[in-house]
């Protein structure tokens, strides 16, 4: 969450590209227009909602690739968005592509952020899976994502 804005920021200062892929229709759109408002010279140089036909996926990765955005930023939820860009990796031809899952919603204005304290603490996480419990499923791969991934640091 704190990431698609501290890269907005980024996007106002230095001029980087940046691409809004996923959440229902019109929301991304909100998201950029309200981060805009902060970060007026942002360089948001694509949105695209995240409910398409299987059939309409080549003509999106072209488009997405002639915007030549230097970040996408694909909020489709887990593991859909990290899928995606996998598999099309080759016709976007972009450098950075990161997973932000309901993070358009957020920025949208859509659904409500965790309290502070819950952000500062590292507890975002509970906040999200207590509004949607039906995330339990994904957050219990956690710790063995974690543990993997530790496994893979040590070689
Ligand atoms: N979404 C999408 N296309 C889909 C399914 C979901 O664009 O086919 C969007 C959905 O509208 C929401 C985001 O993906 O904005 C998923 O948010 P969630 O908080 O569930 O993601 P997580 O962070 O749990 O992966």
């Amino acid at each position: 969450m704190d990431l698609v804005e501290q890269l907005t920021r980024l996007s106002h200062e230095k001029g980087y590209r940046l691409y809004f892929l996923g959440a229902a229709p019109g929301v991304a759109e909100r998201a950029a227009q309200n981060l805009l408002v902060k970060y007026p010279h942002a360089q948001i140089v694509g949105v695209q909602h995240g409910y398409f036909q299987a059939a309409d996926e080549p003509a999106i990765a072209a488009q997405i690739a002639a915007s030549r955005p230097d970040v996408l930023l694909i909020g489709m939820g887990m593991p859909r968005q990290e899928k995606w860009a996998w598999a099309h990796r080759d016709a976007l031809g972009v450098p950075v592509m990161i997973g932000v899952g309901g993070s358009f919603d957020v920025y949208a204005g859509v659904v409500k952020r965790a309290p502070r304290w819950m952000q500062r603490t590292g507890c975002e996480w509970l906040w999200r899976l207590i509004q949607d419990p039906r995330k339990i499923r994904k957050v219990r791969n956690l710790p063995r994502f974690a543990w993997r991934v530790w496994r893979a640091s040590l070689g």
